[in-house]
């Protein structure tokens, strides 16, 4: 009955679109009746899985969407640009052996390495120490254990249990306490080893740790408010390739681990973990292409990238954007088969690694960069658009309040725009194209929680929602074709003063040159 009362709904909001323009009708139709964003979004996610760069499941995902493309009848390719370093992530399996067994909630941060078959040894502290010539002298006791480096948590409730539950007072004393413990683990552990590094990590102090002999590293990146793991932060950028795997464990269990050291109530752990860094591999983008009848030398471009953190499968960051775009093309094929300009998908990687992929992409076709109509960033979560930037360029807002007051109001109402906006300098692809001064347009999202989900373990297929999937991946299509029958020439004025409240002092317009993306390999 549910269904049927749906379907009737729907029907009935078709009929009544306040559209006499039957492309737009069609992709009404094609787009909530006849979708395919869910099946795209959950095979990616689900199927194909996390798609860190350097990874064997990105390229999976980039075969993946050439042939979905292909069987739509929509030309793809794969477009190498440069080279990253590969990891393979295998099964871990961590355990508490004494003095209990327990199962720990444990993950190798990306690029990690693995340990040698099954590991058991106790687990270890760093203790108080005076200066790095007394913790040189502690450091061979590292030999055959885990080692804890960090600060535990005092406790894992959530901020709101103490503001709910809590006596008045509550949340502010322990969010004091926390603070002072960790300014004490700081200075009396952490400090006197003169490893810390310049990093928020202590690099020097995992190479130091890793020489001694320890069996792994351990550490809690942990979301108390959500139970989530953090897979950002690799053990990356240290130009040590003999690293001891460096294991995120939950705060719960990092807790546990701790105070049990700590105590000395002999805490022994086992752990098997399968991982492999395989060297230098290539990095490419994947680009679909819908080829232009009458000014196929100018471009519609939709963007969103396709590389994802590997705690999970990263699904709103960015398997949403990825199946909203591929479900806009699909209908775009289908419903608007012969665009007047090219109508290309740009799939990028490396996002996560400094905008690699696009930006790569943008200085290898200066061409096609010069010749963008319009391109729409998809990178926003899981979220209904509701806000679209400018960028800076002078006139596109009368242009994108144009595209949007012919889409139905379903999907146009509650859409802020930010006028003329400020160009983005670096963090989203759409950084890639503003800085020539294309005009390129990033969209916002309903939040959705989208900073307690992003780049953890439970950016999930199941944090996906379907209506909102729905959502963006018509009024993309529809923008698309309403930007293709807009015959205004792209004038890519540029707005004088770019300083803001957040920006006060004067500035340039954001330059390619100094964008933070290269193509390259980190250290080995
Ligand atoms: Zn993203």
């Amino acid at each position: 009955m549910g269904v049927a009362c749906l379907l009737t709904t729907t029907e009935l909001l078709a009929q009544a679109l306040p559209t006499n323009d039957t492309t737009l009708r069609r992709m009404w139709q094609a787009g909530m009746n006849q979708s395919q964003v869910l099946d795209l979004a959950q095979v990616l996610t689900d199927s194909i899985g996390p798609r860190l760069l350097g990874s064997t499941g990105l390229q999976s995902s980039q075969t993946w969407a050439v042939q979905t493309y292909a069987k739509w009848g929509i030309a793809a390719r794969i477009e190498p640009y440069g080279a990253w370093l590969g990891w393979r992530r295998g099964a871990t399996h961590v355990d508490l052996v004494a003095p209990h067994v327990q199962t720990l909630t444990a993950l190798p941060v990306a690029f990690s390495s693995g340990t040698a078959g099954t590991a058991e040894g106790a687990v270890l502290t760093l203790p108080v120490t005076q200066d790095s010539a007394a913790f040189a002298a502690w450091l061979p006791h590292v030999r055959g254990a885990f080692v804890a480096i960090g600060s535990p948590r005092l406790s894992c409730r959530s901020d709101r249990d103490f503001a709910t539950s809590g006596t008045a007072g509550s949340l502010e004393r322990r969010q004091r306490e926390q603070a002072t413990a960790d300014s004490i683990f700081d200075a009396t552990r952490l400090a006197p080893t003169g490893l810390r590094g310049r990093l928020l990590d202590p690099w020097p102090l995992y190479a130091a740790l890793s020489r001694a002999g320890a069996l792994a590293i351990l550490r809690s990146q942990a979301d108390p408010q959500e139970g989530a793991l953090h897979s950002e932060r690799a053990v990356l950028f240290t130009g040590v390739a003999t690293l001891a795997p460096v294991l995120n464990l939950s705060c719960e269990d990092y807790g546990l681990l701790v105070r049990l050291a700590e105590r000395r109530q002999s805490p022994r752990v086992r752990a098997s973990v399968d991982a492999q860094r395989t060297g230098e591999v290539a990095t490419a983008n994947t680009i679909a292409e819908i080829r232009g009848s009458a000014r196929a030398g100018e471009y519609i471009v939709l963007s969103a990238h396709l590389d994802s953190w590997d705690g999970a499968a990263g699904a709103i960051d960015n398997a949403a954007g990825t199946a909203v775009v591929m479900e806009a093309m699909r209908i775009l094929e289908d419903n608007y088969p012969h665009p007047r300009r090219t109508i290309l998908a740009g799939h990028w990687t490396g996002e996560e690694f400094g905008v690699q992929g696009s930006h790569a992409w943008a200085e290898d076709h200066p061409d096609v960069v010069r010749g963008i109509h319009a391109l729409f960033d998809l990178d926003n979560g899981t979220g209904r658009v509701t806000k679209v930037s400018a960028m800076g360029l002078m006139d596109a807002g009368e242009r994108l309040a144009r595209w949007f007051s012919r889409v139905p109001t379903e999907l146009s109402e509650g859409v802020r725009f930010d006028l003329p906006g400020l160009p983005a300098t670096s963090g989203r692809d759409v950084a890639s194209f503003t800085c020539y001064g294309a005009p390129a347009f990033p969209f916002g999202g309903a939040d959705w929680s989208y900073g307690w989900t992003q780049h953890t373990t439970i950016d999930t297929y199941d944090k996906i929602v379907p209506e909102e999937l729905r959502h963006n991946a018509v009024l993309l299509a529809m923008l698309v074709y309403l930007a293709d029958q807009d015959d205004s020439a792209t004038s890519r004025d540029r707005r004088a003063n770019l300083s803001s409240p957040r920006f006060p002092s004067p500035r340039a317009w954001p330059s390619c040159a100094d964008a933070p993306a290269r193509r390259k390999s980190p250290p080995p």
